[in-house]
């Protein structure tokens, strides 16, 4: 099966993307750990990308796109989980041709709702693991998993954090009608434990 995770900053797509990974096999592509990685080891393209991740902007669609299939076009096939991507409508679009081509397509898209109090809340407060991609919601300083230093993303800042949302706004909630049209979209409670979420995510994955 493949999956799109959708939701605003903050409301446990990565999270509950590590979980489905492990729990049935298939494979993560967050596109946000993909830049975080690569930043960390020098890279050309990514660097680039760092300016409007700084500002809490999209990276451009062209150069996403090439980054998204130079690290991940060998993994598809088997079960993806999208978190991250496509972030709107063009990347949708983008998405569902470059799958096509591979007799893919987006089986079921998730929408985990958290109210934008509770998103400030959680991001302000949360670390996470540029190595392993481990993310805590507390503020660690050495990942419990692979014993790297963790810290706070640095766009998990207050103005960057706003200016995200009303990023998410502008540009994902388009996607919303686009997947609805399509008859695939699943709106998720984000709220509650990670454990909460979870078991809503596998029942709304059952219930088809
Ligand atoms: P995330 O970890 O998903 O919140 O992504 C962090 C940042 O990476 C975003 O604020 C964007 O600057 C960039 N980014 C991640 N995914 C995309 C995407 N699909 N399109 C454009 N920019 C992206």
């Amino acid at each position: 099966m493949n999956i799109v995770l959708l939701g605003p900053p903050g409301s446990g797509k990565g999270t509950q993307a590590q979980t489905l990974e492990k729990g049935h096999g298939w494979k993560y592509i967050g596109t946000g750990q993909i830049l975080r990685s690569l930043l960390g080891r020098k890279d050309k393209m990514a660097a680039e990308a760092r300016a409007y991740m700084d500002r809490g902007e999209l990276v451009p669609d062209e150069l996403m796109v090439k980054i998204l299939l130079r690290e991940t076009e060998e993994k598809w096939g088997g079960g993806l989980i999208l978190d991250g991507f496509p972030r709107n409508l063009a990347q949708a679009q983008i998405l569902e041709t470059m799958l096509a081509k591979q007799n893919l397509r987006i089986d079921r898209v998730l929408l985990i709702e958290l109210s934008e109090e509770e998103v400030v809340r959680r991001l302000t407060e949360r670390t996470q693991c540029n190595q392993c991609g481990g993310i805590y919601s507390e503020r660690l300083i050495i990942c419990p998993r692979c014993g790297t230093p963790v810290a706070q993303r640095p766009d998990d800042s207050p103005d960057t954090i706003r200016r995200r949302l009303e990023v998410y706004r502008q540009q994902v909630e388009p996607l919303l009608d686009f997947y609805a049209r399509r008859k695939i979209l699943e709106r998720i409670d984000g709220s509650g434990s990670v454990q909460d979420v979870a078991n809503r995510v596998e029942i709304s994955l059952k219930n088809r």
